[in-house]
């Protein structure tokens, strides 16, 4: 009966559905007194009831709007949870429940009885001091003035300043702000203003933890981990942000995988740019070993680094189509007996034509712009196809890659 109630009135407000189900929940009080009682938790027995109702709502039969406008009533409904967890938390640590019930730490009884992890139930335990702690934050925090993501971040600068916290609160909670970034931006200045000491050890901390760790997997796969001090950090996202225009429609990519390719982007710009400086006589660039019936796809061809990791042939294909090449001449013993110059596939002039015709990637529906796409060869050369402004086109990395397996596995099945 509670479930076609709910569905049946799915415009109601969420609010107003609550509470019509919890007086629902009066109706059928003869039907569930026995479990009610039993359990001695009629309240949150209740309170799971209306999310049972809730549950039962068949969302996609719903206007998105009103999923929405639900979404952030229940926000509030959450946050109100929150702030009761919390000062269950606060009342269960001052009376050393955890004692009472054999536990040796609050974390301790929050971790076996509510399967929390560690960090978590330790950062509830903190919340939960510092909110009953500072009553004026714990107040704003109940009564919605500021949300629970704002609210940790006043009572973690109280932890950090103990004994500055108490006479800015007041202050603080005026000019908190209405969103999380800019609650940290004014507690960033607060901190600055009363405790540049402290300012300046974190800075230096930071800089003692900077790091950037990788290793390379057996597949050839480079995986990794960095931590960068802030202003480092900005300037890093700075730069990765500049190479990432907003994902147009048909970029199937996730944003981990737009960074990726980001800094993908940049490393081959800095490798291509003339900031770059020289390395034994030259700039430093990629160098990869293939000899041309690799290039053709033919088995047994050599298509490797320069420091002997073996590439894709779909990979060099790609590098082939827009580089530079010298031509090495071995003998039957793999000795060099001739070393031709090095040359750009793409001469200067032939690029910035097809530059000045496409402007940007060709592929359908991407606007990226000429700087971070490869010139591509419709027919690859290694397949006799001609370097002419008709079988050339701007591809962004991401498509150039997508074209060169789509296009080598056709060549690949022909081949079969
Ligand atoms: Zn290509
Ligand atoms: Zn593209």
């Amino acid at each position: 009966m509670l479930l076609m109630l709910s569905v049946a009135e799915s415009q109601v407000g969420l609010a107003e559905r609550i509470r019509r189900n919890f007086s629902d929940l009066a109706r059928c009080r003869p039907f569930l007194s026995h479990s009610v009682c039993k359990s001695g938790m009629g309240k949150g027995d209740a309170l799971g009831l209306a999310i049972r109702c809730l549950e039962a709502e068949d969302l996609d039969e719903q206007p998105v709007e009103s999923v929405g406008e639900s979404l952030v009533q229940l926000e509030g409904y959450v946050q109100q949870l929150e702030v009761e967890r919390s000062r269950r938390i606060a009342s269960f640590d001052v009376r050393e429940g955890h004692k009472v019930l054999g536990y040796t730490s609050v974390i301790a009884f929050l971790k076996g009885m509510c399967r929390m992890s560690g960090g978590r139930a330790k950062h509830l335990v903190s919340v939960a001091r510092a909110a009953h702690r500072f009553r004026s934050t714990f107040l704003s925090w109940k009564y919605g003035q500021i949300s629970t993501d704002q609210a940790q971040q006043l009572f973690k600068a109280s932890e950090q300043l103990p004994d500055k916290y108490p006479d800015a609160e007041p202050v603080l909670l005026e000019i908190v702000g209405d969103t999380p970034d800019e609650t940290r931006r004014i507690l960033d200045y607060w901190r600055h203003s009363v405790d540049k000491p402290g300012v300046l050890i974190e800075e230096e901390l930071q800089l003692a933890r900077r790091r950037l760790d990788f290793s390379r997997k057996a597949n050839g796969m480079i995986d990794g981990e960095f931590s960068l001090p802030a202003a480092a950090g900005e300037t890093f996202i700075t730069a990765l942000d500049a190479v990432m225009p907003p994902p147009s429609a048909s970029d199937t990519r996730t944003s981990c995988q737009r960074r990726a390719d980001a800094l993908e982007d940049l490393s081959r710009s800095f490798l291509e740019g003339t900031e770059s400086s020289e390395v034994g006589g030259e700039k430093p660039h990629l160098n990869i070993h293939v000899d041309l019936d690799a290039l053709r796809g033919l088995a047994g061809g050599l298509h490797e680094t320069e420091s002997g990791h073996v590439l894709t042939v779909e990979a060099v294909r790609r590098f082939a189509c827009d580089s530079s090449l010298h031509r090495l001449v071995m003998n039957a013993e793999s000795e060099i007996i001739d070393v031709g110059r090095r040359t750009r596939v793409i001469p200067a002039a032939l690029r910035r034509a097809v530059i000045a015709r496409d402007r940007h990637c060709t592929y359908k529906g991407c606007d990226r712009p000429a700087r971070w796409c490869d010139v591509h060869h419709k027919i690859h050369w290694a397949d006799g196809g001609e370097t002419c402004l008709d079988n050339l086109c701007l591809l962004c990395r991401f498509h150039h890659t997508l074209i060169h397996q789509q296009v080598d596995d056709l060549v690949g099945a022909r081949s079969i």
